[in-house]
């Protein structure tokens, strides 16, 4: 992932801008976790012990020196000695994020690690993923059990009965693989809820890793024109706002939107999705790329879904929490669930792994007035609309069908609207 200026950020402020992550995000409780950095200086820049994780302020941070010596108006975190022996057992590991999400949780407490075959990026993302027996909280023995897991080569292991601790290169890289662990913690038991989850093969993730990005020409001169940059800016937002609202994570996701004619700007390829700037999105005209700047590698399938389809102005991929388990189950999404699902999206099909990779045809074919959104199989779903907002309240829609269905799915089958309403719908809103 690119990096923005995170090493120029003092570790104070990086820690606080990525805590008040993780609580928003609904991934930690007022009380749990803990976040560190360790500096050049070797001195480790840490959470203070039981002080609100939803409130904290720069000057809350605690450094503990090299030498031992503490700084600070508060008590280090309670999990320090794992934070130290984690940054001792291996010295290219620059930051840890600790945590008790849900999803992790619950794989914690039967005792299984989440396989990251679930989704494409995440076994890149997350890499291998080790398991700590359990010790008891803020002791030598607890850090012991976990460093045996990272000097195994683990950047992120599954703590038994308490949670999860992963590290990384710096504090983004951590988050985004915390952020991505727990996300397919999610997929796996959404899918176990609806269904029963499939997972990649090794050969179909290398696949993914391995897609020749068919790099369109650069283009010798750019132009901003106004409207453009206002496309940049909406663009920019509703990427945030996905992040915001659960609709996105760091490590996948694309947005484009159509400028004139066929030309457009996208979303690039390989930056952290919450932290977009106007700058990072790509102008894609006559078929070249802005100089310099790496697009989505699913921008064949936006540029081919514009050319073909002038009533679509706006798309949306991207893999949130129940839709994606309708991704990777054989369930199918049925959204004759109240009139608003259905208006909005009428019919969702599911497509193979792979459907929207450079030169595939399926997307295209099956897209249609009549089908704006497809599911593609163990990867993501696709929203096409007119404008963005309009394409990101149908991704909405989509995804709240998604959860009514999957915790509807305890109390009993659905009773779907049937065929003359739909056909009442149909007259009344498609007309
Ligand atoms: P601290 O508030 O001391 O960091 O403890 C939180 C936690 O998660 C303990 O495991
Ligand atoms: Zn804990």
């Amino acid at each position: 992932m690119k990096k923005l200026d995170t090493k120029l950020m003092h570790p104070r402020d990086q820690i606080i801008l990525i805590i008040d992550k993780i609580y928003k995000s609904g991934l930690t409780t007022t009380s749990g976790g803990n976040v560190s950095i360790i500096d050049q200086s070797g001195d480790i820049w840490v959470t203070p012990s039981a002080v609100d994780k939803g409130s904290l302020r720069p000057s809350d941070i605690v450094v503990v020196r090299k030498d031992g010596t503490i700084e600070g108006r508060h008590k280090p975190s309670s999990e320090y000695p794992f934070h130290r022996a984690i940054y001792e057992a291996r010295p290219d590991i620059k930051a840890i994020v600790h945590a008790h999400p849900p999803a992790l949780v619950s794989f914690s407490t039967v005792r299984q690690i989440p396989n990251t075959n679930i989704i494409p990026q995440a076994k890149y993302v997350c890499g291998g993923i080790g398991y700590a027996p359990y010790e008891l909280p803020g002791s030598e023995e607890l850090g012991n059990k976990i460093a045996d897991e990272f000097i195994k080569g683990f950047n992120a292991v599954i703590m038994e009965n308490h949670g999860t601790v992963v590290g990384g290169s710096d504090l983004r890289d951590a988050f985004q693989r915390f952020e991505t662990l727990e996300f397919c913690g999610r997929t796996i038991i959404y899918g176990n809820t609806i269904g029963t989850p499939n997972y990649l093969t090794d050969a179909e993730i290398e696949e993914f890793e391995n897609q020749i990005p068919r790099l369109l020409p650069e283009m010798s001169h750019v132009e901003h024109p106004s409207e453009e940059r206002a496309i940049r800016q909406e663009i920019k937002k509703i990427v945030h706002r996905a992040c915001k609202q659960g609709m996105m994570i760091s490590s996948y996701g694309t947005v484009s939107v159509r400028w004139r004619e066929n030309d457009f700007l996208i979303t690039p390829t390989d930056v952290a999705r919450w932290d977009i700037q106007n700058d990072d999105i790509v102008q894609i005209k006559g078929g070249k790329r802005e100089p310099g700047k790496t697009p989505s590698r699913s921008t064949w399938l936006h540029q081919e879904i514009y050319r073909r389809n002038p009533g679509i102005n706006s798309i949306i991929l991207t893999q949130t929490p129940y839709l994606m388990a309708y991704s990777v189950t054989d369930e199918k999404l049925d959204v004759r669930t109240i009139p608003e699902s259905w208006i909005f999206l009428q019919d969702v099909p599911n497509v193979p792994f792979g459907s929207h990779f450079a030169g595939e045809e399926t997307i295209l074919n099956v897209l249609s007035e009549n089908t704006p959104a497809v599911i593609i199989n163990n990867d993501s779903v696709l929203v096409t609309g007119d404008k963005l907002l309009g394409t990101f309240d149908r991704l909405e829609v989509a995804e709240f069908s998604a959860k009514s269905l999957t915790m509807g799915a305890s109390l009993g089958k659905l009773v779907p609207i049937n065929n003359d309403q739909v056909e009442a719908l149909r007259k009344k809103f498609l007309g």
